[in-house]
């Protein structure tokens, strides 16, 4: 099971730079389907109208992580981020400088995961507002599922298998993104493990045994560049 939409929030790459707000809510991507789903959620989740001119919406993942300042995970589906108001400093003028709604949807995926994963981020949007942001237990298993499969009237399972082969085609665009340039073969099996990166620490097969074990280290392959 991958942490399909496990954003990022441990590198704080630079200072978050959001677009400056406007009368209605900014939305960079497929407009019409985004709009629609936007509406159709935020009518569901009861959310205050005055909250939806300070949200921004892209399916661009640089410009996400430019408006937030952080990485956002290559596997991530979606990510709401939540920007508080810029701190004052003493004797500036009052501004008008408020906290502001910053979500990513991913573009390639199909039509009933854009919906969902639209749900979802409106989810961790309305816990913001309501003061009792929920981080995930487990994907697809947690109280953020459950209210995900009540407002969307999707079944659990559905969501899971939604979940599931959307997280498996970021992996396939993860790995073709990072060539493997590494190879290791078990010495007792000759099981191979090709990697993108060398094993910082000694590894061992697991086929041939479930706990490492000296015995069945495994050994570079030379490669030819
Ligand atoms: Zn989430
Ligand atoms: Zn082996």
């Amino acid at each position: 099971m991958t942490t399909a939409q496990k954003p990022t929030h441990s590198v704080r790459s630079a200072a978050p730079a959001p677009p400056p707000p406007q009368d209605n809510p900014i939305i960079h991507g497929d407009q019409a389907t985004i709009q629609h789903w936007l509406h159709h959620y935020w009518q569901k989740l009861q959310l205050p109208e005055e909250e939806l001119q300070l949200l921004a919406i892209t399916q661009d993942r640089q410009e996400f992580m430019s408006w937030t300042g952080k990485r956002l995970n290559i596997l991530a589906l979606g990510c709401y981020g939540y920007l508080p108001p810029p701190v004052r400093r003493r004797r500036a003028p009052v501004s008008k400088a408020t906290h502001r709604h910053l979500i990513f949807i991913e573009p390639d995926m199909q039509p009933q995961s854009i919906e969902v994963t639209i749900a979802h981020e409106l989810i961790h949007l309305s816990d913001r507002v309501k003061g009792n942001p929920r981080r995930h237990r487990h994907h697809g298993y947690d109280s953020i599922a459950a209210d995900e499969a009540a407002i969307t009237g999707y079944s659990l399972e559905e969501l899971r298998a939604l979940l599931q082969m959307e997280g498996e085609r970021r992996e396939q665009i993860r790995r073709a993104r990072r060539p493997i340039r590494y190879l290791y073969e078990c010495p007792n099996c000759g099981k191979r493990y090709p990697r993108a990166r060398r094993y910082s620490q000694a590894v061992s097969c697991s086929s041939c045994d479930k706990s490492y074990n000296p015995r069945f280290r495994l050994l570079l392959v030379p490669t030819t560049a």
